[in-house]
């Protein structure tokens, strides 16, 4: 896909980073949060068990299922979705809201199914869709990266063809083709003011 620039929307300092399975949101994201002090990357709730390494409050809140269910019907979650068929992933209202209040500028790290929540919810937010510079690419990239059986790879792809099949809803398109430069197209177009919106 062609990268893709329309400014059209004033910012409610929310960003909603989305694209398929292994394009590298996660990598991103994390650059961003290393390298770019002002952005805010948001810390989702998630019913996953924590990898080695990830801390609770800094990655994700580590949530059983119980405690996700209350969540979801005490009405806390932005959005939430089941990812990859398997655990829940949710955006807590009161982190966001905190951030927003604080007048950060905050970065929701989601999957395809959030960012249509949030666009419901917020629409005044800026949706970016990260893609693979080809889908050879990305197909490179999950096999390279070893972390799911063959038939788990076969699945994502087939989700991944639905969600890249989706990227004309977003605002901008991103293609990840290197992280820095991705990175660095996504910080700048979450610091546009309004005097730089054509
Ligand atoms: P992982 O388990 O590798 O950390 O994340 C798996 C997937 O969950 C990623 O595609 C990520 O975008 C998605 N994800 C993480 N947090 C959230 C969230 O709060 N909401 C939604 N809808 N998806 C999320």
């Amino acid at each position: 896909p062609k990268e893709s620039v329309k400014r059209t929307k004033a910012l409610s300092g929310v960003t909603v980073l989305a694209g398929p399975t292994a394009v590298g949101k996660g990598t991103v994201s994390t650059f961003i949060r290393d390298n770019y002090p002002d952005v805010w990357l948001s810390v989702s709730a998630t019913t996953r068990q924590a990898r080695p390494g990830e801390q609770e409050g800094v990655h994700y809140f580590f949530k059983s299922a119980d405690e996700f269910d209350s969540l979801v019907a005490e009405g806390e979650f932005l959005e939430w979705a089941v990812v990859h068929g398997i655990n829940r992933y949710g955006t807590l209202r009161s982190t966001v809201n905190a951030a927003v209040a604080q007048g950060k500028s905050v970065l929701l790290e989601i999957d395809l199914q959030g960012a249509r929540q949030v666009k419901e919810a917020m629409p005044e937010a800026d949706f970016v869709f990260l893609a693979p510079p080809s889908w050879d690419e990305l197909v490179r990239r999950l096999v390279g990266r070893g972390t799911e059986s063959a038939e788990e790879q076969h699945r994502r792809l087939e989700t991944a063809k639905l969600e890249i099949a989706a990227a004309p809803e977003f605002d901008y398109i991103i293609v990840n083709d290197d992280v820095s430069r991705a990175a660095a197209a996504l910080v700048d177009l979450m610091g546009l003011t309004p005097h730089h919106i054509v």
